[in-house]
């Protein structure tokens, strides 16, 4: 495994690889969820390139940037026992020289609802970055976590109309044993936080039950995670949206159509995202790839 921190050792170590490429970009503090996309990578590519990167371009003022945990030497022993061929770590000064005037933009319902009401600017930093990553590593195949699933909707409409000569590969969540997503900030959750923090997923599985059981209504199902977000006195809600997958527009009237189910919900300082698609059979990398991948 080489660890890669300038821009033109990644660039030589790149013209070197034959075959296919996967690209994980990730922002450190390496979980389970991160771990389970390096696998997917491995699995579908000759070489694994994984990239660490704090990018404080898509962290609001007065957001988490300073305090975000940072844990290279773990996230190496890791990323060596997960078989990634290349790590790039590069600091912000090397992705960001002085100069640097350039962003990438999505525009459009992708980046007006959900996260982007609430974070001013993040895909744009998210964008931004992400091209330059992909500049750099040219990958085949390029994975990301459903968790973030709008990232995902916004970085798809980036590939499509930036014409990227790459697949985006969507991963399920993976969750602690009790329902929790995996995150690098569920480190921040104090011991009452953390146990009420279980309110996003079964909000999440009581929509999907009421769904398995011929529900159609979109506000009953929103209904339904909201109610399990209630018992929870500690969490504030963000957002608690139906959406297409695809186009993150509204849905206002039943339909068969699936559905992206997502919400945002503060733990004192802490924000957690959690979200399913209706019905409950496409979360799984194809049925997540094809449906909340598709640029429609
Ligand atoms: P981050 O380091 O938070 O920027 O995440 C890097 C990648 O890992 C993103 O594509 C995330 O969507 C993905 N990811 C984060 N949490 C999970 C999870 N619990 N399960 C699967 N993928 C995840």
């Amino acid at each position: 495994m080489q660890v890669i921190d300038s821009i033109e050792a990644l660039r030589a170590v790149r013209a070197e690889l034959q075959g296919s490429v996967g690209v994980v970009p990730t922002m450190g503090a390496l979980h389970a969820g991160h771990l389970s996309l390096v696998q997917a990578a491995r699995a579908e590519n000759d070489h694994v390139i994984v990239t660490i990167f704090i990018n404080p371009l898509q962290f609001a003022p007065g957001e988490d940037f300073e305090r975000y945990p940072r844990d290279l030497a773990g996230d190496l022993r890791l990323l060596e026992e997960s078989g990634a061929d290349v790590i790039f770590t590069p600091t912000p000064a090397l992705m960001y020289p002085q100069g640097f005037q350039t962003a990438v933009n999505v525009e459009g319902v992708v980046t007006q609802g959900l996260e982007s009401a609430i974070r001013a600017g993040h895909f744009q930093g998210v964008t931004t970055v992400v091209a330059k990553l992909f500049n750099l590593t040219q990958p085949t195949r390029a994975y990301f976590g459903q968790k973030d699933a709008q990232q995902v909707v916004v970085l798809r409409r980036m590939v499509h109309d930036l014409n990227f000569p790459l697949s985006i590969i969507v991963c399920p969540i993976m969750r602690e044993a009790d329902g929790l997503a995996l995150s690098s900030r569920n480190v921040y959750l104090d011991a009452a936080q953390r146990q009420q923090a279980l309110v996003l997923s079964q909000g999440l599985k009581a929509a999907a039950d009421l769904y398995a059981a011929g529900e159609r209504d979109p506000e009953a199902l929103r209904q339904a995670v909201q109610t399990q977000v209630d018992s929870a006195p500690l969490g504030v809600v963000d957002y608690i949206a139906i959406n297409h997958p695809g186009t993150l527009e509204s849905v206002t009237g039943p339909t068969d159509a699936p559905l992206l189910i997502s919400l945002a919900v503060r733990f004192g300082a802490t924000r957690l995202l959690d979200n399913a698609l209706l019905p409950a059979h496409l979360n799984q990398q194809d049925g997540l790839t094809e449906v909340l991948g598709a640029v429609r």
